[in-house]
């Protein structure tokens, strides 16, 4: 791994743009990928699609510095991240005021229905249709095909998405990705909370030890909801907090809620993190600059909006995010 990036964890500053477990489109991607890197991210975590990788290495290309760990996330069985809104547009109502449309945070709903490229199965929609129309496809990826994409691409980082009782997917998924472990630089763990996760991820790290390479715990406290508002980071805070005190070893990085209040909420708690993921924040942040990239000074105004954002403001942390979020618990 780049000295950099592995410093960045050590010294609690790594960063990470999450493009989405199941986020397909590439028209945003490739200039999120510029932006961040441009801005310092150490990592960019994307969907294990050979044409979202495509994308994100041209982001990266084109930003001419030290490129971040390109990263693609799998998971060992159904999981919200791998899963695609589906409904269809025929059967609607002329009438219904389409509230679907308005709830989804990528615009990824129309007349035509769901552009399954933008849908990254954040699940807002599936709720609030009053017609119980739409639905949910989830899918798990074939490890087969994400050993070949490694093969072919420069990917050094992998992140699995598990939860509390896949010991028996997880192990299997592990077994299979075998032949491949040794090339790896980063491996993360992405994992919900529950009652009963710190046992959990005690017996996922018997399965993986010795491992040739960085383990990061990421601590999805409320997955893909960092854009609804700044409360959102208090799951993964809570969580971060129990793997700090129980879990096993390993870096422990927040995400699933992460945003412009997680850094200061980290400071005034004083939690020693080592790190923090950006998904949906990061993305909407960055939406208005992502088509005019090419004006000099757009490209500097997202620059600084995603540096802003991932560069740790330890000492500037305020209140004002934190005023109606209830105090962190840390439950047995
Ligand atoms: S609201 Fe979420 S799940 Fe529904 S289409 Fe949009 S991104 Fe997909
Ligand atoms: S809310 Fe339901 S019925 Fe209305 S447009 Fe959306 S999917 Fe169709």
């Amino acid at each position: 791994m780049d000295s950099g990036h592995l410093r960045a964890l050590k010294a609690g500053s790594w960063s990470k743009l999450i493009c989405g477990a199941s986020y397909q489109d590439t028209a945003s991607i490739e200039p999120l990928s510029w932006v961040f890197t441009l801005a310092g991210v150490n990592c960019i975590d994307v969907c294990a699609d050979p044409a979202v990788v495509a994308a994100a290495r041209r982001g990266i290309q084109r930003a001419g510095t030290t490129p971040p760990l390109l990263m693609v996330s799998l998971n060992d069985d159904t999981d919200p991240h791998f899963r695609k809104a589906h409904f269809d547009p025929q059967v609607c109502p002329p009438d219904c005021p389409r509230p679907c449309e308005r709830v989804c945070p990528v615009q990824a709903i129309s007349t035509a229905g769901v552009d399954a490229a933008r849908c990254y199965g954040c699940g807002r929609c599936l709720e609030i249709c009053p017609y119980q129309y739409i639905t949910a496809r989830t899918y798990v990826h074939r490890p087969a095909a994400v050993i070949e994409l490694l093969h072919h691409q420069p990917i050094a980082a992998l992140e699995i998405h598990t939860q509390t009782g896949h010991e028996h997917s997880f192990a299997h998924l592990w077994r299979q990705l075998q032949p491949w472990v040794q090339r790896l630089q980063v491996l993360a763990i992405s994992c919900p909370d529950h009652p009963q996760v710190i046992p959990y991820l005690w017996n996922l790290y018997k399965i993986i030890t010795p491992l040739p390479c960085a383990l990061i715990w990421q601590a999805d406290g409320r997955p893909m909801s960092g854009d609804i508002g700044a409360g959102t980071t208090w799951a993964t805070v809570r969580l971060a907090q129990k793997i700090l005190d129980r879990g096993p070893p390993g870096f422990v990085q927040l995400a699933g809620g992460t945003n412009q209040a997680t850094w200061p909420l980290v400071q005034k708690l004083n939690l020693p993190v080592h790190g923090v993921a950006y998904g949906s924040y990061a993305r909407k942040s960055l939406q208005p600059y992502l088509q005019n990239l090419d004006n000099s000074d757009v490209l500097a105004a997202a620059v600084h909006t995603a540096q802003e954002l991932i560069a740790p403001k330890r000492p500037d942390a305020g209140d004002w995010a934190f005023a109606a979020a209830p105090a962190p618990t840390v439950p047995g």
